[in-house]
């Protein structure tokens, strides 16, 4: 899947109907690490045509070929072996990720063994896609059948690039679709490397196909292609309003996973210690480019000026390096775009807020898309900082008085991904629980994520959820079959 170049820059190709291939037109994007600023790779910038072709071979892989005979279990079987594959690769995989993204080492190795997981619980699932007898009240027997949808486009960010693909390829190809994924520009190596595994695994050409571009030239025309029946995004919240309404011409289902905005609250009868590390954690955890970042921590009154301030302490000591470097905590952001945006969200803090940690970029490393993690507090909740998702370590600090207010804030966004809530009072954090608009609500915790449970947003965070039983319903159709059991069919005439 991959050569070396003269440079020694390594040169990836894509992968189109079980072969490694170029682009159409020949060309070739740089891929950056953010750590050094360097070109580490090149993979091949798939335009129109080339969608064409990946989605032509989805499709025919779809409608004949090996794959509609392939039975549930041996679906099942190829997904397992991936996952086996995924494991024995893993610190090729973690080192790649950690690299091309910037995020720590050991955060790459929970995502690389969490993405096995995913096709690991997938791949259980296939032999679970149960069909119903409806009770209908005439001598028949109704039935209704789970079918796969069909052609699946899977357009996927850059902050978890292996996990995202997971996501999306094992229910898909558990429920027996076929796919087109497109990774984020800025990380499309693991991706690559994983499409190197399923030959082996026994996927049949076309199953999945794995097309490298840019937003524009890439993802928007397979998102139109009128033989792609499903769309599913993980993103920013302004590239999914553009895919839900380019995907309505032609009825393709869509299933969303967008921004957040999502608030971390804090009582003052929660373990003050967990809280400081739980608000950290929720906030800063892979430089914060989490589209559930706890970003807008809010803050009891009684316990707020300690809260700022040992919250403050404590980010100064955060070690930020290499990403490689096992001791490291934080890493670069993603790309120099990513950098000027935070830089910016930065600046714009110092105006709207008080600033208690960090505020510019990270002047311990001398090259790299290095910013410091960053926390205002007196953030009034209309403030930009509060309302726009930044991707990135910034913090927003906003004080309440008691549980209403709370509520009120929380819930005073456009996004619902996720809140979590710090109590040692069961009861108002349950009543918290079941106010709270979100998808995902965490108790005295922030962010841990598990296949077995559903992910998805409220609000403009999203819609449909990935993960769990719920994963795969996404990628299912629903037949009604009926079957006269009468000598003579009813009829009128
Ligand atoms: P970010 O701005 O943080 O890169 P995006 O939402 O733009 O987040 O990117 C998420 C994914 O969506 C990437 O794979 C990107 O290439 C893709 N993308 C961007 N623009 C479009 C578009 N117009 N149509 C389809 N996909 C797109
Ligand atoms: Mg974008």
């Amino acid at each position: 899947m991959a050569s070396e170049t003269k440079f020694g820059v390594r040169r990836y190709r894509m992968y189109i109907n079980g072969e490694f291939v170029e682009s159409a037109s020949g060309k070739y994007f740089p891929v950056t690490e953010p750590s050094t600023e360097e070109v580490m790779a090149e993979v091949p910038e798939a335009n129109e045509k080339d969608v064409n072709r990946a989605v032509a071979a989805a499709k025919a892989a779809f409608d004949s070929g090996a794959w509609p005979q392939t039975t549930a279990q041996d679906r099942g079987r190829i997904l397992f072996r991936i996952a086996e594959r995924i494991r024995k690769e893993a610190a090729h995989l973690a080192e790649l990720e950690s690299r091309n993204s910037g995020k720590p080492i050991v955060e790459a190795e929970y995502d690389i063994a969490d993405a096995a997981t995913c096709f690991e619980y997938y791949g259980g699932m296939a032999t679970k896609i149960l069909g119903h007898v409806n009770p209908v009240p005439d001598n028949a027997l109704s039935l209704s059948l789970r079918e796969p949808i069909g052609v699946a486009a899977q357009i996927i960010p850059w902050n978890y690039p292996l996990l995202m693909a997971a996501w999306k390829l094992a229910p898909a190809l558990a429920a027996g679709c076929t796919c087109v994924l497109k990774p984020a520009e800025q990380t499309p190596l693991t991706a690559l490397e994983l499409a190197g595994y399923f030959t082996d695994a026994g996927l049949p050409p076309g199953v999945v196909n794995i097309i490298t571009g840019l937003g524009e030239e890439c993802g928007a025309p397979l998102v139109k292609h009128p033989d792609v029946n499903k769309v599913a995004f993980t993103g920013s919240a302004t590239v999914g309003k553009a895919i839900m309404k380019a995907a309505a011409d032609t009825v393709k289902r869509v299933t969303l996973e967008l921004g957040g905005k999502s608030p971390n609250i804090f009582f003052a009868d929660a373990d003050f210690e967990s809280a400081i590390d739980g608000a950290l954690f929720g906030v800063f955890i892979n430089q914060g480019e989490v589209c559930s970042a706890g970003s807008r921590i809010l803050v009891e009154k009684s316990i707020y000026p300690k809260f700022v301030e040992a919250m403050s302490a404590k980010a100064k000591t955060i070690r930020l390096g290499p990403p490689l470097e096992r001791e490291t905590k934080m890493g670069p952001l993603v790309s120099k775009d990513q950098f000027d945006r935070v830089r910016s969200y930065q600046e714009l803090g110092k105006k709207e807020a008080k600033l208690a940690a960090g505020g510019g970029r990270a002047a311990s490393m001398t090259r790299g898309y290095y910013v410091e993690p960053t926390i205002f507090y007196d953030v009034d909740n209309s403030a930009r900082i509060a309302q726009e998702e930044i991707f990135g370590p910034v913090a927003a600090v906003i004080p309440f008085a008691g549980e209403a207010e709370a509520l009120r804030i929380a819930n005073a966004t456009p996004y619902g991904l996720a809140a979590a809530v710090w109590s040692r009072d069961i009861f108002k954090a349950l009543r918290m629980v079941k106010a709270l608009r979100a998808g995902v609500v965490w108790v005295n915790h922030m962010q841990p994520t598990y296949v077995e449970a559903p992910w998805g947003g409220y609000k403009q965070s999203g819609f449909g959820r990935e993960l769990g039983p719920w994963g795969i319903e996404e990628y299912l159709e629903t037949k009604q079959v009926h079957i006269n059991l009468n000598e003579q069919p009813i009829g009128w005439y």
